[in-house]
């Protein structure tokens, strides 16, 4: 092992499970942390016993009457010290996402590291908005926490989805019990950490580490849970909303996508082709928002293949400690596989791989790495149209007439994110209003941190970032009677 896979955090005496501000051992299942460049166990972590996971939530349970009394003020302190601790151990986290998640070292910084932080701040500056008093005919109407929060994260940019429930419930002024995923624990160990360092009062962060299936579920149904903030796959999400539903707790759901790049007649065919190239292989094309369908003008697509063809030798596949790496590999076997299957799909659905293919890399003998792929001539009916690969992977499809466009671009069960190119900035926003997603770039691609970030149908519900992701956690509250103005 290099010097950069012997990692601080992994060899430190606490234990796995932040309970009620002090980290004790897990009572429950060991789980394998990899690294999937190498395909070494980087070290293991024991998963919190269902005992942990309820001792868990009596904690946040305890420590909410106090949290939630704080002056708004006061918690954007704390909020900001966490940040300012995080910060001070950039390096550290970026060492755990390059070694847990493989993501390329000159990415890591900026977007797996910074970007969370950034907003985190961002949450701050905005969180004054949701309080205070408002009239509502007689009644004086406040939002009010939504009391215990069960936030539980996925792999493939841990720190920024941890950080999204974590920064915007604290805000709101619920107190959390933070479920990250198993395969990227390190960075919730260290953020687990800082607030202890910062002294956050005890039970306002708890931290159970495992698996899904066991301490996942068990935290979503364990009744002292409010609410359950859940980003991950569609189908745990439906896991999830199902135990919800049988217990009529709050939950929001950030799922998967499928989104689309429209390319409209006229538009920068290679901006709009690099643009869709980008996204799909940025972090191993392991985001929910990527775009991994480019639709083109028919009389267009020799063109926007051309522009493909030329551009993928960016993305060559390598170690990610490398800085000139560009493209890692996928989080795990499992995720390989995957990747591979949906890439051999192609040919049962009268389609080709115009670049790269499910053959391992060249000169890569060892990690879970695939090729920069690009398929064509699929209709959008085909496996690899309709389901979500989370792999380096792009879609090119083809339409002809807007309507024909439009048609392709809400043709997947999903509706995360979406694109439109066009030579007009009108044209492209009439487009996008017609596309059903969350969110719809127009000509750029970006991130806004304060902009509402969530889904509609297989996506889920429920908004992130910004005052909305805030007011997720809130619900409304009418005063009437004998109420004064100052509320
Ligand atoms: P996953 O659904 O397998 O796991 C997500 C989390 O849920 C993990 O912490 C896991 O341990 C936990 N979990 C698994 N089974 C559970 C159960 N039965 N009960 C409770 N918790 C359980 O997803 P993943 O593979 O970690 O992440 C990839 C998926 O996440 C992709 O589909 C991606 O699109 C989606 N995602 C969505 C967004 C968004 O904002 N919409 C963001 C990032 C990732």
């Amino acid at each position: 092992m290099s010097s950069m896979d012997k990692l601080e955090y992994s060899t430190s005496s606490h234990g796995d499970q932040l309970i009620d501000g002090i980290w004790v051992d897990g009572g429950g299942n060991e789980v394998a942390v990899e690294n999937p460049a190498t395909e070494e166990v980087l070290y293991y972590v024991t998963g919190a016993s269902p005992r942990q996971v309820r001792d868990a939530v009596s904690a946040a349970e305890q420590a909410l009457p106090a949290w939630r009394a704080l002056p708004m003020q006061k918690r954007v302190e704390w909020l900001a010290s966490i940040v300012a601790g995080l910060k001070a151990r950039s390096a550290e986290l970026a060492d755990s996402i390059v070694a847990e998640l493989g993501a390329p070292r000159r990415l890591t910084e900026k977007i797996h590291v910074d970007l969370p932080l950034a907003c985190t701040s961002a949450l701050c500056s905005v969180a004054a908005e949701i309080d205070g008093t408002w009239r509502a005919g007689g009644a004086a109407v406040t939002r009010e926490p939504v009391g215990v929060v069960a936030g539980i994260t996925p792999w493939n940019a841990p720190l920024h989805q941890i950080l999204a429930k974590v920064g915007a419930a604290l805000l709101a002024g619920c107190t959390v019990v933070l479920k990250p995923s198993e395969l990227t624990p390190g960075n919730a160990r260290i953020l687990g950490d800082v607030t202890v360092a910062a002294g956050l009062p005890a039970g306002v962060l708890n931290v159970v580490q495992g698996g899904g299936p066991d301490v996942g579920a068990a935290l979503v149904a364990d009744p002292g849970v409010a609410m359950a903030s859940f980003t991950g796959s569609t189908a745990v999400g439906r896991t999830v909303a199902a135990q919800a539903g049988s217990d009529l707790k709050r939950v929001s759901l950030e799922l998967g996508g499928k989104s689309a790049l429209l390319a409209l007649p006229g538009c920068d065919i290679q901006a709009a082709a690099m643009t869709a190239l980008a996204s799909s292989m940025t972090n191993s094309g392991q985001a929910c928002s990527a775009l991994t369908r480019l639709l083109i003008p028919e009389n267009r697509a020799d063109e926007a293949m051309q522009v493909l063809t030329e551009a993928v030798h960016r993305y060559r596949p390598g170690d990610p400690r490398d800085p000139s790496t560009r493209l890692g590999p996928v989080v795990s076997d499992r995720q390989r596989q995957r990747v591979r299957q949906l890439i051999g799909s192609v040919a049962s659905d009268d389609g080709y791989v115009a670049i790269g293919g499910a053959e391992p890399p060249e000169g890569l003998s060892y990690g879970y790495f695939v090729r920069p792929t690009v398929v064509a001539g699929v209709t959008g009916a085909a496996r690899i149209a309709q389901e979500e690969v989370f792999g380096p992977v792009l879609t090119v499809l083809t339409y002809v007439g807007e309507d024909e466009g439009v048609a392709l671009a809400n043709s997947t069960s999903y509706g995360l994110s979406a694109a439109v190119w066009s030579q007009d900035a009108a044209e492209g926003l009439a487009v996008a209003r017609r596309i059903d997603a969350g969110q719809v770039w127009v000509n750029s691609l970006g991130f806004d941190s304060l902009a509402p970030y969530g889904g509609v149908r297989s996506s889920g519900f429920g908004r992130e970032m910004g005052l909305a992701g805030i007011e997720e956690f809130t619900v409304t509250k009418a005063y009437l009677g004998a109420i004064h103005d100052e509320g």
